[in-house]
């Protein structure tokens, strides 16, 4: 259920009605807007019908039920939209931003020549794998915790944040320790014993969203995390699976207008792993800042017929400055 305040409530009436909600067994989750402030009642949705007696409330102008699954997800739960901060760097604000970095952490040497390269183009993030989920056991696996203190060191040299995978529960304290945004790679979207464990952590959470998942089971796995207490989530559209072979995956760019419209959270875009061929890359990013993405994310390596994974669709650093460039205008245009 949402209690939506009066414009005139008072600090003591927020308080009671959120003692009181607590008090039944509920969650209250405040979204303090421009306009007004709404409590969002999150719990067992079976008696619902009992908040509505905080309409009787001082300060409660209506109660009502949140309509989607998702409820702290949900627009019906805040006015306007989520900006997240990493560092300098606000996700979900006037500016698109451009997280790069290559697939995995490879050697200090090539993460290091990528992130200045990244750096100089305009990227807001590092990205880089240190734990790789591959589909062969006998493919690289990522340099582990080694490959933590690389991406920890190159925030060092360039101050970009850095994103990095995490796989498993039992591996969130450790790559919390290093990293600034914990991704959720597409298998494991609905893991959601690892979404739990992000949900308790204090750093921001990149969701991607797997490859057989549809929007709303997407921020169903949000609203996982977020009722685990972290209400720092960007959502990341990164291709699906269709009848398709033409692409490694299919990029379901109307998934972001849909996204933005179902949720106040901010919708980042990955065109390398849709397309898998970096190619087409370029258009894909243009079209995915055209229709609204609050950021991109992107696989940049130096030397990519080397790469120890997906160098195919890794942008060299010239192909990376130029759709830097490109995308550039389109920004400007969509998103003043
Ligand atoms: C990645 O970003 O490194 C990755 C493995 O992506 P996805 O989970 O989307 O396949
Ligand atoms: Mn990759």
């Amino acid at each position: 259920m949402i209690i939506v305040m009066k414009k005139r409530a008072k600090q003591k009436d927020l308080d009671s009605v959120i003692r009181w909600i607590e008090s039944v067994g509920y969650r209250a989750h405040l979204s303090k807007g421009v306009e007004r402030t709404i409590i969002g009642a999150v719990g067992d949705e079976r008696d619902k019908v009992r908040l509505k007696a905080a309409e009787n409330m001082s300060g409660v102008e209506k109660v009502m039920p949140i309509l989607q699954p998702y409820k702290l997800a949900s627009r019906e739960t805040k006015d306007g939209n989520t900006i997240i901060k990493v560092g300098d760097v606000a996700v979900g604000g006037p500016k698109c931003i451009v997280i790069a970095g290559p697939c995995a952490v490879e050697s200090e040497e090539q993460l290091m020549e990528t992130a200045l390269v990244v750096k100089k183009a305009g990227a807001s993030m590092l990205r880089g794998g240190a734990f790789k989920p591959r589909t062969s056991p006998y493919s690289f696996q990522g340099l582990g915790e080694e490959g933590l203190k690389i991406l920890a060191k190159a925030r060092e040299e360039t101050g970009l944040p850095v994103v990095t995978e995490v796989m498993s529960a039992s591996d969130v304290g450790l790559i919390e320790a290093y990293a600034d945004v914990l991704q959720i790679g597409a298998r494991n979207t609905q893991n959601f014993a690892l979404l739990k464990a992000v949900g308790l952590a204090k750093k921001p959470v990149l969701l991607k969203r797997g490859m057989m998942t549809t929007l709303d089971e997407l921020l169903m796995s949000a609203e996982y995390i977020m009722a685990s207490g972290n209400d720092n989530v960007m959502l990341c559209e990164r291709g699906i699976r269709t009848f398709e072979t033409a692409m490694r995956n299919t990029l379901d760019i109307s998934a972001v207008p849909v996204l933005k419209d179902k949720t106040h959270l901010p919708v980042i875009v990955d065109p390398s792993h849709a397309i898998g061929q970096w190619k087409f890359v370029l258009p894909l990013a243009k079209a995915a800042v055209a229709v609204g993405a609050d950021g991109l994310m992107i696989e940049v390596h130096c030397n990519p017929q080397q790469a120890l994974s997906d160098g195919p669709q890794s942008l060299k650093p010239e192909r990376f400055i130029k759709l830097m460039e490109e995308i550039e205008s389109i920004a400007n245009i969509v998103r003043n």
